[in-house]
């Protein structure tokens, strides 16, 4: 990615892409136009990580805890969520591209991270449900990265094709998977980006009536 980096307080309406992993790729805004990094510090990933609920609160103040204890780390475990983040955005839209190669680029750093996650995890078994589980205490500030890139090969692997998209809306670009009914969502949002688009169309409308601003 290249572009800005920019403070954003995350708020619930950004968590639209249906996985957490693509609400992780959807913490860069304006893919279509100029990309705006809305994770300006490993807090931030924080803030974001408690917002989507799949973290233990507990584990987040101890992660807190060591990044207040080590700044650089911390920044370093970022720049790892954030070269995750961006090859997870560019497999998952060219798999949803028919016909578009696999970057590999992107193929080799999500292997390559979730390698780095594997080595991690401890495998344990919940009734009789056997589960790869990474801990804070093991995986220390890596451990958003590492437990993201589990969830990444888990998607990745049952990722519903004809059913995930990308956000036409100006200065969008987010992806997300369309769970209606009638599989025919088009927006990230329908308040946000469907209404501008719908707001967008009317005024074009009324501008070809000649009844808009600009008309007679
Ligand atoms: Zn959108």
């Amino acid at each position: 990615m290249t572009g800005t980096i920019q403070p954003h307080t995350f708020r619930c309406r950004d968590l639209v892409g249906g996985h957490i992993v693509i609400d992780l790729v959807n913490t860069v805004t304006a893919r279509d136009a100029e990309p705006t990094d809305w994770l300006d510090g490993y807090p931030r990933l924080l803030e974001w990580a408690a917002l989507t609920g799949h973290f233990a609160p507990a584990d987040l103040t101890d992660l807190r805890r060591l990044a207040d204890t080590e700044p650089g780390r911390a920044e370093l475990a970022l720049d790892r969520t954030r070269e995750l983040r961006e090859a997870l955005h560019d497999l998952i839209t060219a798999l949803i591209h028919p016909g578009a190669p696999a970057p590999a680029e992107a193929v080799d750093q999500v292997e390559n991270h979730w390698k780095h996650a594997v080595a991690s995890t401890r495998l344990t078994v919940r009734g009789n449900t056997p589960q790869l589980q990474v801990c804070v205490e093991t995986s220390g500030l890596e451990y958003l990265n590492h437990e993201l890139a589990l969830q990444a090969f888990d998607l990745l692997r049952a990722l519903p094709l004809e059913r995930t998209r990308v956000c036409p809306g100006l200065r969008c670009g987010w992806v997300f998977i369309d769970s209606s009914r009638g599989g025919r969502r088009r927006w990230c949002d329908m308040a946000t980006c469907g209404n501008s688009a719908k707001g967008r169309t009317h005024y074009q409308r009324k501008r070809a009536d000649g009844a808009g601003p600009g008309g007679p």
